[in-house]
């Protein structure tokens, strides 16, 4: 027994040796990518320098990538036309710019996981299929833009071209989960009007703050669920709130900000909010920005999850036969002073995504 163990050992340990080897000397340079990638400032709106290093990024793996202009901006595109898959996400981050670190397998700072580890990984995962015979280096094709964190320009301009593939991965920071649902967005401004008069005599006025305070202690009635959806229930969260003008003055007006994340479609909590205000005449509200919720691709064998957060897949809806949400880190630290991304999430990344990518294509 002794010296059978003894031989098995002596053939694997050279194997071992190798893919340690190759393991390790890929997951070094994918963190000093990262770590170029996000010395470059590149807060939504100023994203052009990131765009020309994203550019001779790819053309250093042999790819030709070009800039698509978006209103003095650049989107960065390549092969689209030949691609049957294509690995998609934003090149611009949320301020303020924090600059990279690195330490105990962790990269620290802004756009460590929202989006710069996760194009990288992308990448990397473009060069690991190509390298391994599973795609053609034109079957891949990739699309970064601009103004994920704003208003989706960069997408909406991307989904203006004329291409179509069989597959979209779109990269966010999903913690490696497959992301099949999306939730909506609905922001809504409630405005109250009131009448000013001194706070000791109630009938001299009227307060709007009063009225539209009333209003949101019962917005837990607008929000429901849908079984279709399969996301709970809707949530709110009332984030801006304003109004008066002096202790001893009614308030003669009074506005609020209401962001609702969507598990239904967005009709159903318009057509509760709007029954909840039948009732009180001097408040209306306005819709300022409406995302249905969205479904997303699956796949047999990858763990799901629910995205609580918008991004750019709804514009891919059209361009894929089948549109994948998912990438290394975690979208709880995206947008923070901590947002990171750890050396492991990348490599189980690339694996999950190959995974992904091999079971669609075989199909
Ligand atoms: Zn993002």
């Amino acid at each position: 027994m002794k010296d059978s163990n003894t031989d098995v050992s002596k053939v694997l340990t050279p194997v071992l040796w190798f893919f340690q080897e190759v393991f390790c000397c890929e997951i070094v340079s994918i963190s000093d990518d990262i770590m170029a990638f996000m010395e470059i400032e590149s807060i939504s709106g100023n994203e052009n320098e990131v765009a020309a290093w994203l550019v001779s990024y790819l053309a250093s793996f042999g790819y030709d990538a070009e800039h698509q202009s978006v209103e003095g901006r650049s989107n960065v595109i390549c092969n689209l036309k030949s691609a049957k898959l294509l690995f998609c996400s934003h090149i611009d981050t949320v301020p303020p710019f924090i600059a990279p670190t690195l330490k105990d397998g962790v990269i620290h700072g802004r756009g460590a996981c929202d989006a710069k580890g996760v194009i990288i990984t992308q990448i990397a995962t473009a060069v690991r299929l190509t390298q391994q015979g599973l795609l053609s280096p034109s079957d891949i094709g990739f699309a970064y833009v601009v103004g994920e964190e704003t208003d989706h320009i960069g997408a909406k301009y991307l989904e203006q071209l004329d291409f179509s593939v069989q597959m979209a991965i779109v990269g966010e920071p999903t913690r490696n989960l497959l992301c099949t649902r999306g939730m909506g967005l609905l922001k809504l401004e409630f405005t109250t009007a009131g009448i000013a008069g001194h706070s000791a005599f109630p009938e001299s006025g009227r307060s709007a703050v009063h009225e539209l305070v009333s209003v949101l202690d019962q917005l837990e009635i607008t929000v429901g669920s849908n079984p279709e959806f399969d996301m709970g229930t809707s949530l709110y969260n009332i984030g801006v709130l304003t109004g008066g003008t002096a202790a001893n003055v009614h308030a003669p007006s009074a506005t609020a900000t209401v962001l609702y994340r969507l598990a239904e479609a967005s009709s159903a909590v318009i057509s509760r909010v709007d029954t909840l205000l039948e009732d009180v005449p001097h408040t209306s509200y306005s819709i300022i920005s409406l995302f249905e919720p969205i479904v997303l691709a699956s796949c047999d064998g990858l763990e799901t999850d629910i995205a609580r957060f918008n991004s750019d897949a709804r514009y891919l809806l059209s361009k894929a036969e089948s549109t994948f949400l998912i990438g290394p880190g975690d979208i709880r630290v995206a947008h923070s002073e901590q947002e990171h991304i750890t050396l492991e999430s990348i490599s189980d990344g690339i694996e999950r995504m190959i995974t992904l990518i091999t079971t669609i294509l075989k199909n």
